[in-house]
């Protein structure tokens, strides 16, 4: 066991502090990271909070882990000691299922192992990457290409992936018109990795302060979705809409937006269910779907894509004494686009 110091919720109410805690030792097929960056998901919000259901405490939130390798077990092939890694969402699944076959762990019909608030393979809880140092198996580790700055690389590992993924599912592309819901982390990867694929894409958001920062990421236009009138100018207008909201809104709504035969897919998980009127999909035959983070390989693909283009978060990189203020601001929509903390700052 090594000691490592990081910040954990203690309850769902209450504010994240300092804590210390095990990590195991390496095992023949584990990587220990010295984590460099870890970058501040809505998603840790919402489950430090119990807003997805009841949680064990203490928990150390955190899946946008980049670091260097500091040690490798016996059997580790893919990675090197000193090696510049990342770890996304997942530390785990059971490797034998048809989504697993496929390099799909993140649909393992098991269920994955998160990389924190899942019980691990000995029993005791997973604990994410805002602390110094982390255990993982070597199959779970991406290589972070060396041209991507590492703060800036960290939120592709969760925010990078969740929208790559369906947009490459759903063949998004050139020729396309594509929107994104919410200006926030996912959005503006969104945003970014749809105009690289050379779709047409549109920012859809409640603040219009955000136009000019839409559309320096890539955005050709911007509709402000507390405008009913210009969501209703945009009728039949989109191919393929990505829903990044992490709050209640109308689907509805965007779906009279979307063409016939137009994709919807949610990836902002909002704790509350939302109504939808059938009404808002069988009459142009439309799609409404979801979609969860991505696979390994398809991490990994996510990241090679994004050295390729030159693509990676814009973030503002704070201390772990700034983590509760960051997590208010992200309430607020105040972020631009991913919080990253700093773990040199999660000393003893
Ligand atoms: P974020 O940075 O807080 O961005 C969310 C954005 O949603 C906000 O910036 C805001 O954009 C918009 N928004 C917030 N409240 C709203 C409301 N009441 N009505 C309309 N729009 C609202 O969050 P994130 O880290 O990008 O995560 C977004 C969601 O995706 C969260 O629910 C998270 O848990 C989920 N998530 C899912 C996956 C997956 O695998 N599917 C992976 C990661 C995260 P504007 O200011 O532009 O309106
Ligand atoms: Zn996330």
């Amino acid at each position: 066991m090594t000691k490592t110091h990081g910040y954990a919720s203690f309850d769902a109410k209450t504010d994240l502090r300092p804590h210390t805690f095990d990590r195991r030792e390496p095992g023949p097929n584990d990587v220990q990271i010295d984590i460099l960056f870890a970058g501040i998901c809505h998603s840790d919000l919402h489950t430090v909070r119990g807003e997805w259901g009841p949680q064990i405490y203490p928990l150390v939130p955190g899946h946008e882990i980049v670091g260097k390798v500091a040690r490798v077990g016996a059997a580790v092939k893919n990675h090197k000691v000193g090696d510049t890694v990342g770890v996304g969402c997942l530390v785990g699944s059971c490797g034998e299922c048809l989504q697993c076959k496929r390099g799909e762990e993140n649909y393992c019909e098991k269920g994955p192992t998160f990389t924190y608030g899942s019980k691990d393979r000995d029993g005791t809880q997973t604990q994410g990457g805002y602390s110094q140092q982390v255990v993982v198996n070597a199959g779970f580790v991406v290589s972070v290409p060396a041209s991507i700055p590492l703060q800036n690389a960290a939120p592709l590992l969760c925010a990078g992936i969740t929208t790559f993924s369906p947009l490459k599912r759903w063949k998004v592309g050139k020729g396309h018109k594509m929107a994104v819901i919410g200006l926030g982390g996912l959005g503006h990867m969104g945003v970014k990795l749809g105009a690289a694929l050379g779709a047409d894409v549109t920012l859809v958001s409640t603040s219009a302060k955000k136009q000019a920062d839409a559309e320096r990421l890539g955005a050709r236009a911007f509709l402000l979705s507390t405008d009913s009138r210009q969501i209703a100018k945009a009728a039949n207008s989109f191919d393929f809409i990505l829903d990044t909201v992490s709050a209640p809104h109308d689907i509805n709504g965007m779906l009279g937006t979307l063409r016939t035969d137009g994709t919807m897919v949610l990836v902002g998980a909002p704790p509350e269910p939302t109504p939808i009127n059938a009404f808002s999909l069988l009459a142009k035959r439309k799609t409404l779907a979801g979609s969860m983070i991505g696979g390994i390989l398809e991490t990994q693909e996510c990241l090679n894509f994004c050295a390729e283009h030159n693509l990676a978060a814009d973030i503002e990189l704070i201390q772990a004494g700034q983590i509760n203020e960051a997590y208010q601001r992200m309430l607020k929509g105040d972020v631009k686009y991913r919080f990253v903390i700093d773990a040199k700052s999660f000393s003893a």
